[in-house]
């Protein structure tokens, strides 16, 4: 009789399993007592503001709210979303057509390629680049062509290196600016070379802007959708979780091009029934919130003067790492080692090592991709205080004195 593995294939085609990995350092310096500060996790450590858990507590309590949110509208939140686009990017969207509101756009990453593409055809992204892109494309038999993002470059893809034959047989090219794991910004001159190049070759555009709130230094980072005429080419995935301190509320949209939200408006009705409807009050508390005081409610505030302490502190250890101008993540290369193991250092052979030294956890560069070897990326999600004392050990584990 045949054992059945109750395992598909494609599972073992998700992700690195170097996430895993780090997991499990995790569990063993927490069996063994070590105090932990976690900067490897890319959430965020703040609650939303009281006026979302108001909303999103006062819509709980109605009775009116537990039916299966599609057999509502939904256009509510989209049309709040729409009046934050134009609000904020001076993007014209319709909220009938043009948003599709997603279980946060992790959702819809990971349900595009297949809402989008047939088993044998292409995609471009981004290596490094965030995992569910990859596992997207996996799952939906998908080739994917990696776009080497590098130092000398600015961390932004080389587009006239990708062969003209790679453009023409990509159905979309996915980048996300502010970047993670990377922390790099795009500029607007950037997105119009991008679309000018993918409109000669018929490609989709898809940007993730899950970082929109977050920039430094009065950097605000731009919409692809604010370029006139974009939405012709273009969808772009925004995201509540950051920004707005709502990872756990599972919220987001994907706004633009009305064939692509429309499929896979289409494929998601298949598989779920839509937002928990409080969660969408909520959300359209959040964003009218960020129209009406938009210093209130910015979390890049909190992240930057975390970079500030974190990037100096580290500095003053002897690690010279670059200061981001967005999101929560610093993203290093690999300190120059004042001690050696009997095997050369790595991105997981330092996480790994500093982890159980320190304590300090953050995630290797090459969990991202072969590009992102020699680097790891450190999330500012804890308090100022607890990130100098992250810094002050890692300072004394690259020293050697443990
Ligand atoms: C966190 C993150 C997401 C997922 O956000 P959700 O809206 O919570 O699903 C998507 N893209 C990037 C780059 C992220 O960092």
């Amino acid at each position: 009789m045949s054992q059945t593995k109750w395992r598909s294939e494609r599972l073992s085609l998700l992700g690195s399993s170097i996430f895993a990995e780090v997991a499990a350092w995790k569990l063993e310096a927490a069996a063994s007592g070590l105090d932990m500060i976690d900067l490897g996790i890319g959430s965020p450590d703040q609650p939303p503001t009281p006026a979302v858990r108001q909303a999103l507590s006062a819509a709980a309590l109605r009775t009116d709210m537990y039916a299966y949110p599609a057999t509502r509208s939904g256009l509510p939140f989209r049309q709040q979303a729409a009046e934050w686009m134009k609000h904020r990017f001076g993007a014209q969207l319709d909220p009938a057509k043009e948003i599709v509101t997603l279980l946060g756009s992790q959702d819809g990453l990971a349900h595009l390629a297949m809402a989008l593409c047939d088993p044998g055809d292409t995609a471009l992204l981004p290596n490094p680049g965030y995992p569910i892109y990859a596992a997207s494309l996996a799952l939906a038999g998908v080739e994917c062509v990696l776009m080497p993002l590098r130092e000398e470059n600015g961390f932004m893809p080389d587009l006239d290196a990708i062969p003209d034959e790679d453009w023409d047989r990509a159905t979309f090219i996915l980048l996300n600016y502010p970047n993670n794991p990377i922390s790099a910004v795009a500029d607007l001159a950037f997105f119009e070379r991008l679309l000018d190049k993918a409109r000669r070759h018929g490609v989709l555009v898809v940007h993730d802007l899950a970082y929109s709130e977050m920039g430094f230094d009065g950097c605000e980072p731009p919409s692809i959708l604010q370029i006139p005429g974009a939405a012709e080419q273009a969808v772009e995935f925004h995201s509540l979780s950051k920004s707005f301190n709502m990872a756990g509320c599972r919220i987001g949209f994907l706004a633009g091009n009305e064939k692509v939200v429309g499929a896979l408006r289409e494929l998601k009705a298949n598989i779920d029934y839509g937002v928990f409807d409080p969660v969408q009050e909520a959300g359209i508390a959040a964003l009218q919130e960020a129209m009406s005081n938009s210093e209130l409610t910015k979390a890049g505030k909190l992240y930057e003067r975390r970079r500030d302490v974190f990037v100096e502190a580290l500095r003053a250890e002897g690690w010279q790492v670059a200061a981001p101008k967005a999101t929560m993540f610093v993203w290093a290369p690999l300190p120059a080692m004042l001690w050696s193991l009997d095997r050369p250092w790595d991105s997981r052979l330092i996480s790994q090592e500093m982890l159980k030294a320190t304590g300090v956890v953050v995630v290797p560069g090459e969990a991202f991709g072969s590009e992102g070897e020699g680097y790891v990326r450190i999330a500012l999600v804890e308090s100022e205080e607890r990130l100098k004392e992250a810094a002050r050990r890692i300072g004394s584990f690259i020293r050697g004195n443990k």
